[in-house]
């Protein structure tokens, strides 16, 4: 603490206070050391040019360590309207810097609540962590309006993240992540450091984006490995029949042998093998 850190409670009481007993449901489980949190906020870069969103505030352990971190200003999207009267015991400690919005993140257009440079960091609910991701992953417009993600996952989750060709845990989320990002498990997190603790290890993973392909449509990229780890024990030649009747050509014309399957096949593959298919009538691209 600075001398100019506001006298905050200790988290312990606030979620007594408040009455906030975890529910499963909605994920909730939650950090209340404040070394990790303000670890996980240092981890995301110097924050005080930036505005901060943060998923699911909770209690706000996370929160108060962004604040405490420097964040010149954090927007936090929380589901579970308990919370929010601790949020605001919070935003009050530290004025005109938190603003709190009560929603499902799912639903929220969180572009549109932000102006300038922005940086997401959140302990997220296992159960849409995915889903958020791939909104925050999958979108046509590239650059992103956000500078990076600092996430906490499932490590199995982190696992598939930055999984390359040849592993087991290679998939749609490792292409997603990786054909236009650069992602990294920065440190794993253990279960007892969590209220009540999960079954398992977290991992904080950062992702910054990098440079888009060029000729790549994010649509298209899609349908390919859907189609190709739908069925990722096949050939390719035959988990693309669903894309194309001519599977076997589109590969060729790739540069990649049909007999090999989903998971052996770099992300400059599947770049490779999208434009092609960007250029057959079943592709459905003008
Ligand atoms: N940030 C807190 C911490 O680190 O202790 C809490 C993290 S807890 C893993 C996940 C939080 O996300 C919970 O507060 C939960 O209520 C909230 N949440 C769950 N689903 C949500 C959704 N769809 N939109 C916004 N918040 C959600």
């Amino acid at each position: 603490m600075t001398p100019t850190d506001p006298d905050l409670s200790p988290l312990r009481d606030v979620i007594e206070r408040h009455g906030l007993i975890a529910r499963k449901a909605l994920g909730q489980n939650f950090l209340l050391d404040i070394n990790l949190t303000r670890r996980i906020a240092r981890a995301s870069g110097p924050l005080d040019a930036v505005t901060v969103v943060e998923v699911g505030p909770g209690p706000g352990g996370l929160t108060r360590a962004l604040l405490l971190e420097g964040a010149k200003r954090v927007v936090a999207i929380e589901k579970d309207r308990r919370c929010i009267a601790a949020l605001a015991e919070l935003a009050e400690a530290f004025p005109g810097r938190l603003t709190v919005i009560e929603g499902d993140a799912t639903q929220t257009d969180i572009a549109a609540l932000i102006n300038g440079p922005a940086r997401i960091v959140a302990n997220l609910p296992y159960n849409v962590s995915t889903v958020l991701l791939a909104g925050w992953l999958g979108g046509r417009d590239w650059p992103p309006w956000w500078e990076s993600l600092t996430l906490m996952f499932q490590r199995e989750v982190a696992e598939r993240i930055v999984a390359g060709p040849g592993s087991k845990t290679y998939g749609r989320l490792s292409i997603l992540s990786q054909w236009r990002s650069r992602p990294q498990i920065l440190f794993d997190v253990d279960r007892r450091a969590f209220t009540p603790p999960p079954k398992i290890t977290s991992s904080i993973v950062r992702i910054v984006p990098a440079e888009m392909p060029a000729g790549v449509d994010p649509g298209l990229l899609e349908r390919v490995t859907a189609a190709a780890f739908g069925q990722r024990r096949k050939m390719l030649r035959s988990s693309l029949k669903s894309l194309s009747p001519d599977a076997e050509g589109l590969l060729t014309r790739a540069g990649i042998d049909p007999t090999r399957r989903a998971e052996d096949i770099p992300v400059d593959g599947f770049l490779a093998l999208t434009r092609c298919f960007s250029e057959t009538p079943s592709s459905g691209a003008s």
